[in-house]
């Protein structure tokens, strides 16, 4: 299977998206990806980037799996940072990549998908448990 080639799910909500099947704030659309506002933003500028491709669960399937699809998937969020100015913002110049995997990433949408955020100063990351008790570094003593 090639790039272009697309896997469509019904029961996938970001599949049905891509499809247009469902409403959602499109801000830009190639052969192979799909960008769209998130529904619940957690920034100013929170936009998804999806393949059109389903069969990916997250990120690490997809660099396995179809490395260019991978890289194309980095790139297009570049493009729709570049949209929104986040590189270059007069408030708060930069953006956030997030790729959540699995269930303590909070992973809600089986259908990789980069999060873009930025407009604003982000907050920390990771493990509030962990800032909390300052513990050392997994398989550190
Ligand atoms: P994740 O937690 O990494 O799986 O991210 C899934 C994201 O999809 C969440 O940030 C949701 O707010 C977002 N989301 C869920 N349904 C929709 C929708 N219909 N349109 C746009 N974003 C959505
Ligand atoms: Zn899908």
């Amino acid at each position: 299977m090639t790039n272009t080639e697309t896997a469509y799910d019904a029961a996938c909500l970001f599949c049905r998206i891509a499809a247009r099947e469902l409403p959602a704030a499109i801000v830009r659309e190639t052969e192979d990806f799909v960008a769209f506002r998130d529904i619940s933003p957690q920034a100013p500028t929170h936009i998804l980037v999806i393949p059109r491709r389903h069969g990916f669960r997250d990120a690490g399937e997809l660099a396995l799996g179809a490395p260019a699809l991978a890289a194309g998937l980095l790139a297009e969020g570049f493009e729709v940072a570049k949209l929104d100015g986040l590189p270059d913002h007069a408030d708060a110049a930069g953006y956030r990549f997030v790729l959540n995997s699995g269930d303590a990433a909070g992973q809600t949408v089986y259908h990789v998908h980069l999060h873009v955020l930025g407009g604003d100063a982000l907050g920390t990351f990771g493990s509030a448990g962990h800032r909390r008790s300052g513990s050392a570094p997994h398989g550190t003593k």
